[in-house]
């Protein structure tokens, strides 16, 4: 399917997808039954990703990357997403690339110097420290209980965070906590660099979770305890903290859309290549009708996740927050892709559980992708709250009501 993608996009897709079919996918095969991959791994895939010139591309190159606006990245993070190690290779991996892109957006000079660079290097990794244990921030993240009180020229930073995606692994945490307790939260929250190593940083645990794959990351527990940062942790403007996260996850929750049509995609192509090459009752798999509609529904919902991006993209480049498409895309996308993968399995039998395929580590990864960033219902209240903007009673002009009989 070709989209309406610049040249330039294209070409540096084009590389992408080299790069995975002759690296990165038979580094999969070869790691297949669940083997999580090496940090000497990781550091061979990204050499091999900054050989076909495609390292890091979403960002400047003033920092280290290609220098690819977010629509022309577009295609990129779609080629990445069809392994789970693409998007390691690429340097365009969750979290770290929702994190340089806020600190690209809100990091001051020495901020990106310190932590921005060596991000983009692979020499840092990080983590975004929002969500916490109940009764605290989660799908309303205005819950919030961490709180940041200035003592002198620090700040103490005291709460209780959890599901911080490689928290364990992280050298430096991006922390929401709350800096002005009279103002509405929205308005007296902030965000600072946590080095991992502070005094008061206490990593309790990696939560049990489903998924990872031979990626492997942890979701880790952390309790910041008397954390002392200096000012110049501050990550962007005093009490802007939502303003700075939801800068952060709107296009975060898109380029998750990306790579998980690519996921998609990839999921289709190994179920039409074993039903292509599988025999039963009498002709190929493939023949089937029964299958061939599903897999041809599959195919549009893709097809329909992939252009809804595109607009989103599109709107974001242009200056638009986008949250409504954001939101529409974060739901369709997930969910078409969870269809697509649940298919995949079908369609390749004891194949399609096993884990000689990727697609059990697919359909692991798929079903937080429904909670994570704001869960599928948080995101359609987004969209019903547009939708119900606009409503005119008008179009019920001509009913009766109760009590006020028609005169004729
Ligand atoms: C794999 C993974 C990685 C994550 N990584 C990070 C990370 O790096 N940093 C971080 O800060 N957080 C992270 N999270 C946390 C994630 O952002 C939260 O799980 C998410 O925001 C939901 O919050 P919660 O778990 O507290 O669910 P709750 O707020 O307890 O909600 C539970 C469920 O209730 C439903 N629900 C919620 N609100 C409504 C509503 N208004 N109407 C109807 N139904 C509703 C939804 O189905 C939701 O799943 C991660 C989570 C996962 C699973």
């Amino acid at each position: 399917m070709r989209y309406d993608d610049s040249e330039r996009a294209q070409a540096v897709a084009s590389r992408a997808r080299e790069l995975m079919d002759e690296v990165v996918l038979p580094i999969e095969r070869a790691r297949a039954g669940g083997v999580t991959i090496s940090s000497g791994t990781v550091a061979e895939l990204r050499e091999a990703a900054r050989e076909y010139e495609v390292y890091a591309p979403q960002i400047p190159k003033a920092h280290g990357g290609m220098g690819l606006s977010f629509r022309d990245a577009l295609p990129t993070f779609e080629e990445a997403g069809r392994s789970l190690l693409g998007s390691v290779a690429m340097r365009v991996d969750a979290p770290d690339e929702g994190n340089m892109h806020l600190l690209e957006l809100a990091g001051d000079d020495l901020q990106k110097e310190t932590y921005l660079e060596p991000l983009v290097a692979g020499e840092l990794t990080s983590g975004f420290s929002m969500t916490e244990p109940m009764q605290g921030a989660g799908s309303d993240p205005k819950m919030i209980q961490t709180t940041a009180t200035r003592d002198g020229d620090e700040w103490v930073i005291d709460g209780h965070k959890w599901w911080t995606t490689q928290g364990v692994e992280a050298d430096i945490l991006i922390v929401l906590a709350r800096t002005n307790p009279d103002a509405h939260p929205y308005e007296g929250c902030s965000l600072f660099l946590v080095p991992a190593d502070a005094d008061g940083v206490e990593v309790l645990r990696d939560v049990p979770h489903m998924g990872g794959g031979n990626r492997g990351a942890s979701h880790a527990e952390i309790r910041y305890d008397g954390v002392r940062v200096p000012d110049e942790h501050l990550l962007g403007d005093l009490d802007h903290g939502f303003v700075h996260a939801q800068e952060r996850l709107g296009p975060a929750r898109l380029t998750h859309c990306m790579r998980y049509s690519g996921m998609a995609q990839r999921a289709l192509e190994i179920a039409k290549a074993y039903l292509s090459e599988r025999e039963g009752f009498d002709s190929t798999l493939s023949d089937k009708q029964s299958l061939r509609h599903r897999i041809a529904d599959a195919e549009t919902n893709l097809h329909v996740a992939r252009t809804a991006i595109r607009d989103a993209a599109d709107r974001i480049a242009a200056g638009d927050q986008a949250r409504v498409q954001v939101s529409m895309c974060k739901v369709f996308t997930a969910n078409v892709t969870q269809d697509a993968i649940d298919l995949a399995v079908q369609c390749c039998g004891a194949n399609g559980i096993g884990k000689d395929l990727p697609l059990s580590d697919f359909y692991e990864s798929i079903r937080q992708f429904r909670i994570v960033d704001g869960a599928d219902e948080v995101h359609r209240r987004v969209i019903a709250r547009a939708a119900f903007d606009d409503v005119s009673d008008e179009e019920l002009e001509p009913l009766t009501r109760f009590g006020t009989p028609t005169s004729t």
